[in-house]
């Protein structure tokens, strides 16, 4: 079978031929480095300089707010490691639904000596407030609570959390990888003072990223060498991708209102469909939601079944996230929101493009009641 329906656009996304297309020169014909002072190095160096610019508007901040990184990961390490002991405080509130980016990098904070709390969410995947509150303190450098969360699509309330945050004298940090092109992460306002996003989540190139700083605040380095990225990310600058970036930042901000709507259509049409099939429940909240985002869970079903069965069937979707996707341990943001082992496991995940189309959310209509039957068999 041909067919190929691609639903799992929370793991990565199809680059724009217009991306590649304004790629492809600096690979091969202005390959200059932008640190080099003939004339192909200030080709480069431009492009760079547009890339910065267009990332820049799309999120509302000055150029030289945005720091180039190698993904989302990397922007969510710098963050944290490069603002933790801030003004000799000593502790990291972050949430229990976090990217592993974020987690994992708590962990390894903690082993340096670093405390770190966890605040809980509602079986919707919303941020407890009260807890949030209980948790935040004088001691506290960074609050980092995820605009939209990859597995469920629970959008969080950010501008209240770093209303919270700077109560208490804290930083606030947003890994925005999910929202950035599908919700309004403005970061002037939303008060946001760390952001993090990725290239292709959002149909650009693999292994680009940003993290907005807000001016005038000075964070540690986690890298050491040349002076590149005013010192914050030393390396010699990924041009390509950083042109493609900003292509794709572009791009999506251009058209993000209808493509938001046409996205929150088809959403609501598989979840609609979906729900028709017996012993089927919808996770995650269906108001506070990302529009290309669609997640269940099914009795008596394996996930990882499902997932393997509908992928002989053309049609791409996934579990949890990405990163767990095979994994027999279910995912810790299922848990989080109170399902139990089985629930966790019995998952399905379908993530959205604007190049999705109504007629793919038919075909999963169509295929998907029998695949959940034979699953239980
Ligand atoms: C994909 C993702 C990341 C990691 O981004 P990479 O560019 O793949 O490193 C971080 N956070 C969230 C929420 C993500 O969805």
């Amino acid at each position: 079978m041909d067919r190929c329906i691609y639903f799992d656009n929370a793991g990565t996304t199809q680059m724009l031929p217009e991306v590649l297309d304004e790629m492809m020169p600096y690979f091969l014909e202005k390959y200059g480095n932008p640190s080099s002072i003939h004339d192909l190095g200030s080709d480069a160096a431009a492009a760079v300089r547009l890339g910065r610019k267009r990332v820049a508007k799309a999120l509302g901040c000055y150029s030289s707010e945005i720091t180039f990184t190698s993904g989302g990961t990397e922007s969510d390490n710098i963050a944290l490691i490069g603002t933790a002991g801030r003004e000799g405080r000593n502790r990291i509130v972050t949430t229990a639904t976090e990217h592993s980016a974020v987690l994992e990098t708590c962990i390894h904070l903690k082993k340096q000596g670093f405390e770190v709390d966890v605040v809980k969410v509602h079986p919707d995947g919303t941020l407890d407030m009260d807890d949030l509150n209980r948790k935040m303190g004088d001691d506290v450098s960074l609050l980092s609570v995820m605009t939209a969360n990859n597995v469920i699509g629970t959008i969080q309330n950010i501008r209240e959390c770093s209303r919270i945050a700077h109560e208490n004298g804290a930083l606030f940090h947003t890994d925005a990888v999910q929202g950035f092109t599908k919700t309004d992460v403005d970061v002037r306002k939303n008060g946001i003072d760390l952001l993090s996003i990725s290239g292709h989540k959002i149909h650009g190139p693999k292994g680009i990223g940003a993290l907005y700083v807000r001016e005038g605040l000075d964070i540690n380095p986690i890298t050491f060498g040349g002076g590149q990225e005013r010192g914050l990310r030393p390396s010699t600058e990924n041009v390509p991708g950083i042109v493609g970036l900003g292509k794709a930042s572009e791009m999506a901000m251009a058209t993000m209102e209808s493509d938001v709507r046409k996205m929150t259509e088809i959403r609501d049409t598989i979840i609609e469909s979906v729900l028709e099939i017996e012993g089927s429940a919808l996770n995650g909240t269906a108001e506070s939601r990302l529009c290309n985002n669609a997640h269940f869970r099914f009795d008596g079903v394996r996930g990882t079944d499902l997932v393997l069965r509908l992928s002989s069937k053309g049609i791409m979707a996934s579990t949890a996230s990405a990163c767990s996707a095979g994994d027999t341990e279910p995912s810790h943001v299922l848990s989080a929101i109170g399902l139990n082992v089985d629930q966790a496991l019995s998952a399905l995940r379908i993530t959205l493009s604007h190049l999705n189309t109504v007629e793919d959310a038919e075909y999963l209509a169509e295929v998907l009641p029998s695949i959940v039957k034979e699953c239980r068999q």
